[in-house]
């Protein structure tokens, strides 16, 4: 008799779990919410998919259990993402170690899935929203319920995701079989996520774009910082170091209801540098208005509003004007501060920090409250920057767990 495997959540991590179930011979059946498998897929990195990146390394993570989670990464790294990949037909293509599809369409890695799941013949049950999961029935099996159709398994993966981007299926009600398996789960926020900021004065800077140090202040000490493209907005900040640091942000607003951050748009200058710039430009530049003189260090809407708030009018003369309040200006250029209120909801935000803990599961993922239940993917407190990190999460996961899953002598 051939292992059934059942596999909860037909995404990235789902589908992976299910094809190598397969390739170890088991008989696999995924049971799919959507009308369709591996919606979110089509969704990432903008509709191309960074399905990895060539620098895998533990900084790029956040879990309580980071041993765990490089033991996996060892067993299933970036170059048997590519190797999958390659043998499945996908030609890659690799920008700054960056890894897509060599035709820039997430929806060919999407058919690559597909097609390998039909040669493989596993059974794909779509519209099937997984409500209840009992293991230990006396057969030794685990059943599995949704509303109008019921299964039992020797072996279950779920892989339902976490709760970012519920309209790609992935609703949190993985979270609710984990629980019913025995699990606690870590508490769970949105992460690679816009946030909000207090600060009226917002609107009057919408759309500025500029590359700045983002720093993220808890205690009284700086607990992390990242450098990219920030994005201001009316409602506060965004882009890419704004994303990376969001589930740290995240976590702190859980417990109060203020962080505060400060940009730096001149992160290129030291201390000592960015004071002898001040001094030449004094000397230089003197017979200049108060705008004339900060023309050209910050994009023009931003130095207007921080002209504003040192208490200077753009039109007065530099030479003659308060040198505090033009110390003022220089000082905003570097430590710019913003209260940090809120977030986006789950609804915008590409991944969900939190979820299962990763010492609640062997190292093949099963878990350790339920033997014969596997986890992969977001569902568990593995969470990734940006860059292809949390699909490459998807497809290690999903690999040790359909490996092991296939494997299960239990029950
Ligand atoms: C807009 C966006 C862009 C992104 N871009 C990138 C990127 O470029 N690179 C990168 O590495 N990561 C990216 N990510 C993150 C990445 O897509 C996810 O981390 C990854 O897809 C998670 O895979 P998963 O299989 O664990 O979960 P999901 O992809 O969320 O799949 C879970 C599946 O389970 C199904 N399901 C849920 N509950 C049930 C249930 N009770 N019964 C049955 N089925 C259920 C869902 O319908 C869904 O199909 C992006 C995310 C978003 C939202």
């Amino acid at each position: 008799m051939r292992k059934t495997v059942g596999v909860i959540g037909g995404g990235a991590a789902g589908m992976m779990a299910a094809i190598t179930a397969a390739r170890q011979g088991a008989s696999v059946t995924i049971l799919e919410g959507n009308d369709r498998v591996g919606k979110k897929i089509l969704s990432t990195g903008n509709g191309k998919c960074n399905l990895g990146n060539r620098k895998l390394d533990l900084e790029e993570y956040y879990t309580e259990r980071s041993d765990r989670l490089k033991e996996c990464l060892e067993r299933f790294g970036t170059e048997d993402t590519v190797a999958f990949f390659q043998g499945i037909g996908l030609l890659l293509k690799e920008k700054n170690g960056y890894l897509y599809p060599a035709c820039e369409q997430a929806s060919a890695v999407l058919d690559v899935l597909r097609f390998e799941m039909a040669a493989l013949g596993i059974h794909v049950i779509t519209g099937c929203k997984v409500k209840q999961i009992l293991p230990g029935q006396k057969s030794g099996q685990i059943a599995v319920h949704s509303e109008e159709q019921h299964f039992c398994f020797d072996s279950v993966v779920i892989a339902c995701g976490g709760k970012a981007a519920p309209k790609t299926g992935s609703d949190g009600s993985g979270f609710q079989l984990a629980e019913q398996a025995g699990h606690k789960l870590l508490p769970t926020v949105p992460a690679l996520v816009q946030l909000r900021c207090s600060e009226p004065y917002l609107k009057a800077v919408s759309g500025v774009r500029a590359d700045a140090m983002v720093r993220v202040w808890d205690g009284g000490g700086c607990m992390a910082c990242e450098r990219g493209e920030l994005q201001l907005t009316d409602y506060g900040i965004s882009g890419i170091p704004v994303f990376q640091l969001s589930r740290q942000v995240n976590y702190i607003l859980r417990r109060q209801r203020e962080v505060e951050v400060t940009v730096d748009f001149l992160p290129d200058y030291g201390k000592k540098e960015y004071e002898i710039l001040q001094m030449g430009r004094k000397l230089l530049q003197n017979d200049r208005t108060v705008e004339e003189f900060f023309t050209g260090m910050l994009p023009k809407k931003l130095m207007r509003q921080f002209v504003k708030m040192a208490g200077l009018k753009p039109g007065e003369s530099a030479g003659a004007a308060d040198e505090n309040a033009m110390k003022e200006v220089y000082r905003l250029c570097r430590e710019w501060k913003l209260h940090v209120n809120g977030h986006h909801s789950y609804d915008n935000a590409q991944v969900c920090a939190g979820g299962v803990p990763l010492d609640q599961v062997t190292e093949n993922l099963e878990s350790l409250r339920a033997p014969g239940v596997y986890f992969a993917g977001e569902i568990l407190d593995v969470d990734g920057k940006c860059g292809g990190y949390n699909l490459q999460w998807a497809w290690c996961s999903g690999y040790l767990a359909g490996k092991a899953a296939a494997d299960f002598y239990g029950g």
